[in-house]
């Protein structure tokens, strides 16, 4: 094994704590899929404090796929993943953490729901700051759903 690929000791592992927030990005390929995306998306809206990011019928950044995308703050994750998890209607997710790496966040630290699609990570840069990230923009609530 070479050394760049030595997994890190115990005492040197990154912590939860540079999770600054999760993305989730809802794939959906035809017109049926994107049904089932604006039915995931409502569902979304009535139950969890999200960003409720556009509808990217187009192709953008690293997505091979239309999509949109959801962000949530950390202490969401345990509710809404198991949640689309269950919901997701055979729609291919990917659930990323932003921790100023954008590459790696997308390609290494990246949970797939459903089937894993390729993501172009050579538009990423390997390193972000706060500055440069796109800010969490709470838009819906349960009582608001901003759908
Ligand atoms: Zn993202």
């Amino acid at each position: 094994m070479d050394s760049t690929h030595t997994p890190a000791a115990n005492n040197t592992a990154t912590t939860n704590a540079a999770i600054r927030s999760w993305h989730a990005h809802v794939y959906y390929d035809g017109p049926a899929q994107r049904t089932a995306a604006a039915l995931l998306r409502a569902q979304v809206a009535g139950r969890f404090v999200v960003q409720l990011g556009r509808w990217r019928d187009a192709l953008v950044g690293p997505h091979n796929r239309s999509m949109y995308m959801l962000a949530f703050e950390p202490a969401v994750f345990a509710g809404i993943v198991p949640f689309l998890a269950l919901n997701r209607q055979g729609l291919s997710v990917l659930v990323h953490p932003n921790t100023g790496a954008p590459r790696d966040d997308h390609l290494r630290h990246a949970l797939w729901l459903g089937e894993a699609l390729p993501v172009k990570g050579e538009v990423l840069p390997l390193v972000s700051t706060p500055e440069a990230d796109e800010q969490l923009v709470i838009n819906s609530w349960p009582d608001r759903p901003g759908v």
